[in-house]
């Protein structure tokens, strides 16, 4: 399973901490404790938007390209985090990111990816892809394909709790797909993941589970392959 976290998911909602450590010690808890119980290989793709965005440069007269690799890696902070706090809860885990930093995370490397998880390592990856002008929703989605992942798992982070006909916190009246096809996520212009996702998706068969990322036991049971939120496919 390929579990994509925002950045935003790890910020404080109560206070401007940036990384709030308890929202990264439950998320961490519950992927240990996942791995505990289960063999489940846990890849996770982490985002920025927490520190840095690449469009947050764009008002200012950032080049984008330079904007953009401020935002991967900001996704290597958030990276190191994770990993600190899954190694604290007894999980061995390892980042690899896409641009090479070798004292602090080993090179992406699929096919050592895949060993780790084999034997049971957390792999995050971090950096998105290396490449300006794509978000982490991509790598997610580019990553799980390459490792033969089943499914991609979107955490959401705004108390949306799946997809919706419209958005629940504006039309209350707004329903929730048990399962939708990514043509009609597309023609919707639903946006649960960035377009370049879900088309590569869509084009790879690989099915997109939205979900709830912070009501306490939806990662596990995410990660266990329970029927819960939205799965596109
Ligand atoms: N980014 C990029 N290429 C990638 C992945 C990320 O250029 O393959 C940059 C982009 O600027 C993006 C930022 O990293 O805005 C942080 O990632 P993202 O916006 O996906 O973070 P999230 O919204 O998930 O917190």
């Amino acid at each position: 399973m390929v579990l994509k976290l925002s950045g935003e998911a790890l910020a404080s909602s109560a206070s401007d901490e940036t990384i709030d450590a308890a929202v990264v010690e439950r998320l961490a808890e519950e992927v240990a404790a996942t791995r505990r119980e289960s063999d489940v290989e846990i890849a996770m793709v982490v985002g920025g938007g927490n520190i840095w965005r690449g469009r947050d440069g764009q008002a200012s007269g950032l080049d984008r390209a330079t904007s953009d690799h401020m935002g991967m890696l900001a996704t290597v902070i958030n990276a190191l985090a994770l990993q600190d706090a899954l190694e604290r809860h007894g999980q061995p885990t390892r980042v690899q990111s896409a641009i090479q930093m070798a004292e602090v995370a080993e090179p992406y490397i699929r096919r050592r990816a895949m060993r780790h998880l084999e034997k049971g390592r957390v792999v995050i990856f971090a950096a998105g892809m290396g490449n300006p002008y794509f978000t982490t929703d991509t790598p997610a989605a580019l990553r799980a394909a390459e490792i033969g992942a089943d499914t991609v798992l979107k955490g959401t982070h705004s108390g949306v709790d799946g997809v919706y006909s419209a958005d629940p916190r504006v039309e209350p009246q707004a329903t929730r797909f048990e399962e939708i096809s990514y043509d009609e996520v597309l023609a919707r212009d639903l946006r649960v993941m960035d377009l370049t996702a879900i088309t590569f998706c869509k084009d790879n068969r690989l099915p997109i589970l939205v979900f709830d990322l912070m009501r306490p036991g939806n990662v596990r049971a995410a990660l266990l392959g329970e029927r819960i939120g939205t799965l596109v496919r």
